[in-house]
């Protein structure tokens, strides 16, 4: 079948209004309310814009468009899937690793990605931003906190502030001396290029203090011209920028796709950083691989591209205890019989080549 492309020129937020426009069957409207009622839904006119409705695998709708499969949560699932809350010292901050924090300014983003990790926490019921108070409160926490040096504005999206108060939180933050580096993670440049305006790029950047930018895509198509320029106004403004991504079932779980967007991704000055796997939240079993699948993944990604595009994968273990490397290793030991030496036994590496041929590497002397 002929593909399709919308052409919106609104937000949809409600499955009816998804219905209406062919991104959702009529009969699944009944368990998507259900959906609705738990979780925010948004699908912004540039999101729409690279969703084929005719397409039931669409990359790009499988990450925005609500399911019914939402509804089945696994005994291994939870709320709080990387334990944020046991290093919440105060309102706003997670303070799980010493020399850096999460500030979460803002409960809001432009899209709701359907396997996010704190879908709990953002959009739907929550108040849209830190408030005043909450914000003194964790500014003072990290006064007091030498050892942060840097800080990542998370939420929600960052980049949903407008420019004006951006840029005083920024200010604020570089104001603190030990306070070197401020990280914003944001999916704003793919779902809402237009925000990204010269306004906007003047209040990342501020004096006492470096800015980089992490930028969240899932598949090449998402690095639209539009998206791409707005990611070219950071890194002219001499921004740096790393992207991560999350690894998702029938979005980004096969070699040329991941090799599609880690190649567009440095295409466009970001170098790739994180291919997450996806969190144990709620509702999204139907989005996750095996972590076997994404060794396997990572394993022929590093046959295909160079390490300029090659990212870490990594898991969050449960419960709050950060982030672990979870690719594959191409490095063991061995011993190995030697009748130069006439050793019985040596002790040598083994180590894998990017075509998965097996060399062995002599000891030290
Ligand atoms: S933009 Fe980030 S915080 Fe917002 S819904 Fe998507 S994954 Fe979650």
């Amino acid at each position: 079948m002929k593909s399709r492309k919308l052409k919106l020129n609104t937000t949809l937020r409600q499955p009816t209004e998804l219905a209406s426009h062919g991104l959702v069957p009529v009969a699944d409207l009944s368990d998507l309310q259900k959906v609705a009622a738990r979780y925010a839904i948004s699908v912004t006119p540039a999101v729409a814009a690279l969703i084929d409705p005719n397409d039931p695998d669409d990359p790009i709708a499988r990450q925005y468009v609500p399911s019914a499969a939402e509804l089945v949560a696994q005994a291994d699932e939870r709320p709080d899937p990387i334990g944020d809350d046991v290093h919440s010292p105060v309102s706003g901050i997670v303070h799980r690793y010493p020399d850096r924090v999460l500030l979460k300014v803002v409960h809001v983003c432009a899209v709701y990605c359907r396997f996010c990790f704190r879908r709990e926490m953002v959009g739907r019921g929550r108040p849209t931003t830190l408030s005043e108070g909450a914000y003194e409160n964790a500014l003072a926490y990290i006064r007091a906190h030498s050892e942060i040096w840097e800080v990542i504005l998370t939420g929600g999206d960052p980049l949903m502030l407008s420019p004006r108060r951006l840029k005083q939180i920024m200010t604020d933050l570089a104001a603190i001396d030990h306070v070197r580096i401020i990280r914003i993670h944001t999916r704003v440049p793919v779902a809402e290029p237009s925000r990204i305006t010269g306004e906007m790029v003047a209040a990342l950047k501020v004096k006492g203090a470096t800015t980089w930018v992490a930028l969240h895509a899932n598949h090449v198509r998402e690095l639209t011209k539009p998206a791409r320029a707005a990611c070219a106004a950071m890194v002219d403004a001499g921004i740096p920028m790393v992207s991560q991504s999350v690894l998702l079932r029938g979005v980004n779980d096969d070699p040329a796709t991941l090799e599609a967007l880690m190649r567009g991704f440095v295409e466009c000055r970001i170098k790739p950083y994180y291919l997450h796997h996806g969190d144990l939240a709620p509702g999204t079993s139907h989005l996750r691989t095996t972590l076997e699948n994404g060794q396997n993944l990572m394993r022929a990604l590093r046959g295909r591209v160079s390490g300029l595009c090659q990212p870490e994968y990594v898991v969050d273990i449960p419960g709050g205890h950060g982030k672990a490397p979870a690719g594959p290793t191409y490095l063991s030991r061995v011993n190995s019989f030697s009748p130069e030496s006439e050793q019985a036994s040596q002790t040598r590496y083994r180590i894998v080549d990017y075509c998965g041929e097996v060399h062995l590497y002599p000891p030290e002397t």
